[in-house]
């Protein structure tokens, strides 16, 4: 890498001169605008900027941002200054801007994409692009090649609109693979091609290819809702619009009543009543630099290792790809650069990825622990081999978690398994002293200890019992439910289509309640004999799924306990494996109950959104850490596949 490189990629942007920033700016908007090559990502293109508008406001370069050279055939004189908008790069810096400027908590607001294109305005057949806000260039010559979308109308550019020129998605992914540019090459990217054919003087030869752009109207799409609700909204608004098909690299939050806004005036550059959020503020770009894979109990679940990045102030280093569909499906390899993504309290996880130069292929086809050869399950990858020690591993620190012997971890469990030869949860209640001396850091006093928890946890609710055999989707909830109706002899006996006729079982759920039951008769009958079994069965209490609260609510805590007992809820205080629900006065604290609500993946949910919930479901569903999920690749917002610190594996 030559000192240029160095000095125009590898920077530091907080720690440049105006005059640094200023000549790193405008390489880069050379490369992009000119070249149509971009050598940082929009985020580090991102950092220069603000760096510089922090010095400096009134830099011409801030002023100018995203003004792209286009091919001009003249200036116009914008009727209506179009400005640019005050950046916002986290949901805090939002309602901060809105607390400024609503009237009252209900003040409506409209959240619209912020596209990643040119913005244009389309005034008496006349196309410009923004230029300073005042006047801007026509780009006329181009009307040709746009087509306009805007309110009940998609055709050829003859009505009125401002708004940005964009490829859109799907274009991008059919059209373009076609359309070669100067020199033969097909476009890297939807924003390169915008700024591409854009810059060109004549555009015959992209006619002749058919090659097409839209101007998206600023109002098309639109979501209107209360300040009060936009923290709550948020996340799925976020999800829904990053679902349509065109390039965004953020949203715009602005005040419904325009009149109203208005009136707020303009700071030097930017309208008071709008502002545009950065996706750059919750994602990074990074190199995909391995795929590791984490074991579960049912599956592998694939963890991208990246090239460490700052997002938020917390440098992250792993973000889990969810499952091997989600790999196949977004076309990820070892070598791309991908987009990560961190928002709120949500595990870092890979948004999209682009190819890189060299790739090599993410996906395994050997389990990499005992080389069988993986079998897919729905979206998931697993090891069939009952006999795959890191898949034992996962299954029996599952086992353990269920039968309530918390303070026993993985790494004792690992060494248990590896040094004194526990298999199953039947060695761990038959372990003595003398055996857990023998693991690496046990004095006397802490082998006591763990022998007392063991002990302890002898005494044990029969749904337990259900539940730390490991069948697909029996968690401590559902085996509740099971054993309210059923005690576990009975339900050893159960036919197929009985146990089906349990409310919310099914007959998916019942056949793997039957089959394992038979392949772990002696698993089960072992444990049996080592436990003191409390049955569910005629004890009154009845097949409620518990909930617990936490954090400083508005109202007493009674107040919460009465409204759960109304939605059929059994209020408890404090946190166990079997905890249905936590309600969280503030989601993203950290907290006792917070964290070990996470740590065993139990849901959590926001007051305001269990307010607003109706009747608790009969059967909630397992909790189990890597359930395998419904839905697919599709679900960015999922948050399965929790990277785990043990059990890595790199290839
Ligand atoms: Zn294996």
């Amino acid at each position: 890498m030559s000192a240029d490189d160095d000095f125009f990629i590898n920077f530091d942007a907080k720690k440049l001169s105006e005059a640094d920033l200023g000549r790193l700016i405008e390489h880069h908007n050379r490369c992009y605008w000119e070249k149509g090559e971009q050598e940082i990502p929009d985020e580090r293109y991102d950092e220069l900027l603000r760096a510089l508008e922090k010095i400096n406001p009134e830099h011409p370069l801030v002023l100018a941002v995203h003004a792209p050279k286009v091919a001009a055939i003249g200036k116009v004189t914008h009727a209506k200054p179009m400005l640019s908008l005050n950046k916002a790069y986290s949901l805090e810096d939002v309602l901060g801007w809105a607390g400024k400027c609503i009237r009252n908590e209900d003040e409506l607001l409209l959240i619209q994409p912020k596209y990643d294109g040119i913005s244009a305005n389309f005034a008496n057949g006349v196309l410009a692009t923004r230029g300073d806000g005042e006047i801007g260039e026509n780009i006329s010559d181009k009307i040709p090649l746009i087509e306009l979308e805007t309110t009940n109308y998609k055709g050829a550019l003859k009505r009125p609109a401002r708004g940005e020129i964009v490829i859109r998605d799907d274009d991008f992914k059919t059209i373009y693979q076609n359309i070669a540019r100067k020199g033969g090459r097909a476009y890297k990217n939807s924003r390169n091609a915008v700024a591409g054919i854009m810059g060109l003087k004549d555009i015959s030869d992209m006619l002749r290819q058919k090659a097409k752009l839209t101007l998206v109207d600023y109002d098309m799409i639109s979501y209107s809702i209360p300040f009060k609700q936009l923290s709550t909204e948020w996340p799925r608004i976020i999800a829904e619009l990053e679902a349509l098909p065109y390039p965004m690299d953020g949203i715009v939050i602005k005040l419904a009543d325009s009149a109203y806004s208005d009136s707020l005036g303009n700071t030097a550059h930017h309208p008071r009543g709008q502002i545009a959020f950065k996706f750059s503020g919750i994602r990074q770009e990074s190199p995909l630099l391995n795929v590791q894979w984490s074991f579960g109990k049912n599956c592998l679940t694939p963890v991208a290792e990246i090239e460490p990045v700052d997002i938020g102030g917390i440098t992250i280093r792993h973000a889990t790809l969810h499952n091997v569909q989600n790999i196949i499906d977004r076309d990820i390899h070892i070598g791309d650069i991908v987009t990560v993504e961190r928002a709120g309290d949500v595990i870092p996880y890979i948004v999209s990825a682009k190819p890189g130069e060299h790739r090599k292929v993410a996906l395994i086809e050997r389990c990499p622990c005992c080389n069988t050869v993986l079998k897919r399950s729905g979206p998931e990858l697993c090891c069939p081999n009952h006999d795959c020690f890191e898949t034992r591993v996962q299954r029996l620190c599952a086992s353990v978690r269920n039968i309530g012997i918390e303070r026993l971890g993985e790494p004792n469990i690992r060494r248990m398994m590896q040094v004194l030869g526990v298999r199953t949860l039947k060695d761990i209640f038959k372990l003595t002293m003398i055996d857990i001396l023998k693991l690496e850091g046990f004095k006397e006093k802490s082998a006591s200890n763990l022998l007392n928890e063991i002990k302890s946890a002898r005494s044990v609710n029969d749904f337990q019992v259900l539940a730390a055999l490991n069948i697909p989707n029996i968690g401590v909830n559902v085996a509740k439910a099971i054993l309210t109706a059923h005690t576990i002899q009975e339900l050893r006996k159960l036919s197929i289509e009985k146990l089906s006729e349990i409310n919310g079982i099914g007959p998916e759920r019942a056949g793997a309640i039957s089959r394992e039951l038979a392949a772990q008769k002696e698993i089960l009958d072992e444990l049996l004999e080592c436990v003191e079994v409390k049955q569910t069965k005629g004890t009154g209490s009845a097949n409620l799924p518990k909930i617990c609260f936490t954090g400083k609510m508005p109202e007493q805590r009674g107040y919460y306990e009465d409204l759960a007992k109304q939605k059929g809820y059994e209020a408890v205080d404090s946190v166990t494996q079997d905890l249905a629900l936590l309600v969280a006065a503030d989601v993203s604290a950290s907290g006792g109950k917070l964290d070990k609500a996470r740590k065993s993946n139990i849901k959590i949910i926001a007051l305001e959104d269990w307010l607003k919930s109706g009747k608790a479901e009969p059967i909630a569903d397992d909790p189990a850490p890597d359930s395998v999920e419904k839905s697919t690749a599709a679900s960015e917002e999922s948050s399965t596949g929790i990277p785990k610190k043990q059990g890595f594996f790199n290839f």
